[in-house]
């Protein structure tokens, strides 16, 4: 079983380098960010939700994200996936990497799916939850969310704990034509982190780097949370066949 994945992006934002990584500076590099889509299976699946609160998001990040994130119309988690021709109700399971907003802040725009997220950091994250992503699965019950550690979630998708970033991160890793990709989540936001074995900012580096090698272990290529050269290494975005 190998599914095909397509970035959509959700928007754009400037990031400081200390964020990006250890030892950066001031400067700020483009980040994109996106949603991925997962292809192949019954029904198509999502990897992160996209942002919906960008004015909420965008509050008290300025410091390192200069002007915050903007998000043209077309970049909308609805918009982005009507553009490739999937519809929100059709989405079976909305896999979150971990509980920062911009990744699962539009939950509630998936009004048929299961939630897949990691077990300890779903539970502790609930309390916080906004309105709209409780309501969502309060609504959907049992099969609102499928809480996992590090385990196959089906034929050819993993998910597997990483604990850096955020203590409920977890890289998701999927069989493609290419080989198993994993979505790193914010673990790894650009190439070069993992590439180059350089560990971001806000971080305890050699916990990170025990990440990064798990990452690798667990896949034959990985794809970056932020990095706008997604959608040069793989032309339009498009993972796999
Ligand atoms: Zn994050």
């Amino acid at each position: 079983m190998t599914y095909r994945i397509r970035a959509l992006k959700n928007g754009e934002c400037q990031v400081r380098d200390y964020i990006t990584y250890h030892d950066g500076g001031e400067e700020t590099s483009l980040y994109y960010l996106y949603l991925w889509l997962i292809e192949g299976g019954p029904s198509p699946m999502v990897v992160e939700t996209g942002v919906t609160d960008i004015e909420g998001f965008n509050r008290g990040v300025d410091s390192y994200i200069p002007g915050g994130v903007t998000q043209k119309p077309e970049e909308h988690t609805v918009a982005a996936l009507r553009a490739v021709g999937v519809e929100p109700e059709d989405v079976s399971h909305v896999f979150i990497t971990h509980f920062h907003g911009d990744h699962y802040d539009s939950f509630h725009l998936f009004p048929n799916a299961t939630m897949v997220a990691n077990r300890e950091g779903f539970l502790k994250a609930r309390p916080g939850f906004p309105a709209r992503v409780a309501e969502a699965l309060e609504r959907r019950g049992e099969k609102g969310a499928l809480l996992v550690g590090d385990e196959d979630v089906m034929p050819g998708i993993r998910c597997f704990h990483l604990g850096v970033h955020s203590e409920c991160s977890q890289g998701i890793a999927v069989d493609t034509s290419l080989g198993r990709a994993v979505l790193t989540g914010d673990v790894v936001y650009k190439f070069r982190n993992l590439e180059e074995d350089y560990a971001p900012g806000w971080t305890d580096v050699e916990a990170w780097k025990i990440a990064a090698a798990r990452i690798r272990r667990e896949g034959d290529f990985f794809v970056p949370a932020h990095d706008p050269l997604v959608l040069e290494r793989w032309p339009g975005g498009i993972i796999g066949e």
